[in-house]
This record gives structure tokens, C-alpha cells and sequence, in this order.
């Protein structure tokens, strides 16, 4: 199926889901693409923060009074509930940790694991070119190890320059005796390319620890642990619909790929309302469906490429070829970022804005990108319509 007969196919179930967000549809003048950025709440996870704060709230693991023990049921079970949404093929032996959001949980990983493991000599590999989050930790990492007399180096993952996408040739040759550890990202933030992780896999075998930032896919395709076969996870849950502050490590915990993860120092208190939030999130994305949710932003990301690509002054970044969801080539999720030969992006954003669109304008927080480097970018959720997608096509091509 082509992407406009998957629209038109999920017309219905799309339009029941749009109405469950309050600030959407109280705003019909306005059209939210800046799902990357920031995901829009259902009712359903307003409900679930309403009601737990005035049935329950109390501290979690600190208590024994029914409040207390019903929190502490609560983050308890959104464990479990985080670990079956992965589809974690082994709960017993893997542990979540709720975390702020991405960039807390990628650093955790790099402080309370990564640094407890390396020894002096080995070298790890991480993206350079993703978001900042998944670069900055790793490098923090090494500094803090060679102030302990441990150096360590920090290799850049490879790049194919025509798609955005990872160079597994090139990756392969980077492999050696001392590598230790990669990080990767799931699906890029600035490029919407799912980075083909399984190809990191095949190159490392099966004994290299990965680490996944899957800030872009949690929330937006379905993600399976076992298919991934990656030893952390790490996202945020204001990307997938739940409040912003709560987002969570899940670490797989195999003995032969490294010590478990043990979050070092004392906790404190967890951020109890946005672990309801993420509870109540991935219950609802459960029930819309995940592959209806990335079959939809699929479809919209395809169309607006399709339609830029026959814009002469815009420049898509990342993959150029056909982008179907069925194409055989690498498959673009629900985010397109370009350029406009004539017009900065930032003023871009501007005038998209006075005409009812909110985008994002700027450098997207990728590593080593600079202001020159600045692109619109425009990322869907399930409330995003055909209509808006057709309407900020037509504005674009006026400014053509
Ligand atoms: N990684 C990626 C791929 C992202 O897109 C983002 C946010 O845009 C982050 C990490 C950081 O997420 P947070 O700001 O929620 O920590």
C-alpha cells in the first residue's frame, strides 16, 4: 500500500484520535509540527496525572500508609508496564530506572556503568552527528576517567553524506580488540532515518554492549528490545505524550555484556506524577496502536517530502530517494528537515508561524552543527492531519 491509500485507510481511526487532545483541538487555527521536540498529552494522560494527584499523592518507597503504598505501587508497576511495552523478552533479569528524560538517562549510562567498566586502552564508539545529548556524556565520560589516570578513546560512529544514515562498511573497519561499548540513536532527529541499529549488531556480534538513545521512537514506532537486540534503551516521556521530567533507562542486564546497571549515590525522591504520566501514555499508545500511530506519521512524512521534492528552492536533508513507507530504501519517519535556498531557515520559521505553523528553526541541538547549519524542521504525531500537511505544502511552494 502506497502512502495515500494508508491515509486514506486510517481517515476514520485518525480523526477519533485528534479529538483526544485537548490543546489541538482547541487551536483549529494552528498546526503543532514539532513532535520531535515535545509531544501533545491526550486527555487520557491529563486524566491519569488529575486523578493520582488527588487520590494518592504521597512518596514513593517512603511510606506505609495506603497513599505511599499505592505510589509505590505505581512506579513499581510502571516498570513492569515500561518493560512490556519494549516487548522485553526477559523482565526478570532487566531493570528501568526513571530518569528526567533522555539526556539525564544517556549520562547515567555513561557516569554509573560506562565509567565503572572501561580500563585503560579501550575505546568506544559514539555518533557525532546525532543530538548533542548522545555525544557529550561519552566524552564526559573519558575526561572523567583520565582525571582517574584511565584513557580511553572516544571513536566517531561513520556517516554515509547522501542519507544521514550510519556507515556500516565503514563501521566494520573501526572494530578492534579494545572496542568496549557503542552508542547509537534509534531514528535521527534532524534526518527522520531509522539508523539501522541491527546492522551495528551484526558488525560488533553479540557480546558488545549498545546503547540505544531512542528519544525519536518511543511514543512513535513500536520498538521491540529482542528485535533491537541493543542492552539500553533510553527515552523520554515527554516525547511519548506523558509530562516532561519523566523518562527512563531500560538496561537488559546480560552478564555477557558488561556489569548490571546499578545507578550509583542516593536517589531521592522519583518524580512520581510523571511516572503516572508515562504509565497512562504508554496505555494509550498501546490502545491506539503503534503500528497505526507509525504507519500515519509515515505516510505524512512522505507526502511532505513528495511534495518538497518538487520545490525547487528547498533542500531535503537526509534521505533523497523515494520514501514510501513500503520503499526498499531507508525508511524516513514522521520528521523532514530542509532548507530554503533563498530564505534563512529562522526567518522561515517565522513566516510559517505567522501563517499558523509551529515548527522548529534552528540548529535542532545536532552535534557539530553551527547557525550556518540551521534547517526547518517539521515532525508529526497522530493528532497531524492530511489538511495540515496539504495547507503547509501550498504555503511553501508560494514562497517558491
Ligand atoms: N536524543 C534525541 C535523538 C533527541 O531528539 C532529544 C531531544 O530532542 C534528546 C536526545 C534529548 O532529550 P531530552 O531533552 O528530553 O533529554
Amino acid at each position: 500500500m502506497g502512502p495515500d491509500e494508508e491515509l486514506a485507510e486510517l481517515t476514520a481511526w485518525q480523526r477519533e484520535l485528534r479529538a483526544q487532545f485537548p490543546i489541538i483541538t482547541s487551536h483549529p487555527e494552528l498546526a503543532y509540527l514539532d513532535s520531535a521536540a515535545t509531544a501533545q498529552k491526550p486527555q487520557a494522560v491529563l486524566d491519569a496525572v488529575h486523578t493520582y494527584l488527588t487520590t494518592s499523592n504521597a512518596n514513593a518507597g517512603r511510606g506505609t500508609y495506603p497513599w505511599a503504598n499505592r505510589t509505590t505501587e505505581l512506579v513499581e508497576r510502571t516498570r513492569r508496564r515500561v518493560k512490556e511495552f519494549l516487548g522485553d523478552p526477559a523482565p526478570e533479569q532487566s531493570g528501568v530506572h526513571f530518569v528526567s528524560g533522555t539526556t539525564e538517562g544517556l549520562r547515567a549510562v555513561a557516569r554509573d556503568w560506562l565509567g565503572s567498566y572501561l580500563t585503560d586502552g579501550d575505546e568506544i564508539l559514539v555518533p557525532y552527528a546525532d543530538h548533542e545529548a548522545n555525544l557529550t556524556p561519552w566524552l564526559e565520560a573519558q575526561h572523567l576517567l583520565a582525571e582517574r589516570g584511565t584513557g580511553i578513546r572516544v571513536l566517531g560512529l561513520p556517516y554515509q553524506a547522501e542519507s544521514g544514515d550510519y556507515d556500516h562498511r565503514a563501521f566494520a573497519g573501526l572494530i578492534g580488540p579494545r572496542t568496549r561499548f557503542v552508542a547509537a540513536t534509534h531514528i535521527h532527529h534532524v534526518y527522520g532515518g531509522d539508523m539501522n541499529v541491527h546492522r551495528l549488531r551484526e558488525a560488533v556480534g553479540p557480546e558488545m554492549p549498545i546503547c540505544l538513545d531512542a528519544a525519536q521512537s518511543i511514543g512513535h514506532l513500536p520498538v521491540s528490545v529482542a528485535e533491537l537486540d541493543v542492552d539500553f534503551v533510553v527515552f523520554s516521556g515527554h516525547k511519548a505524550l506523558a509530562l516532561p521530567g519523566a523518562g527512563a533507562v531500560w538496561a537488559r542486564n546480560s552478564p555477557v555484556r558488561g556489569p548490571e546497571f546499578r545507578p550509583g549515590g542516593w536517589q531521592g525522591t522519583p518524580n512520581t506524577v510523571g511516572i503516572a504520566s508515562v504509565e497512562a501514555a504508554l496505555d494509550w499508545l498501546d490502545a491506539a496502536g503503534m503500528d497505526r500511530i507509525v504507519s500515519w506519521t509515515t505516510a505524512l512524512a512522505a507526502r511532505l517530502t513528495d511534495g518538497l521534492r518538487h520545490l525547487a528552492p528547498y533542500e531535503i536533508l537526509g534521505c533523497q530517494a523515494s520514501l514510501a513507507a513500503d520503499s526498499a530504501v531507508q525508511r524516513r519517519h514522521g520528521i523532514v528537515s530542509f532548507r530554503h535556498h533563498g530564505i534563512p531557515s529562522d526567518d522561515l520559521g517565522f513566516i510559517l508561524f505567522s501563517n499558523g505553523f509551529m515548527v522548529r528553526a534552528d540548529s535542532l541541538c545536532q552535534a557539530g552543527a553551527d547557525e550556518k547549519g540551521a534547517s526547518v524542521r517539521v515532525s508529526v504525531h497522530a493528532y497531524n492531519t492530511v489538511e495540515e500537511v496539504d495547507r503547509l505544502l501550498s504555503v511553501l511552494a508560494s514562497l517558491a
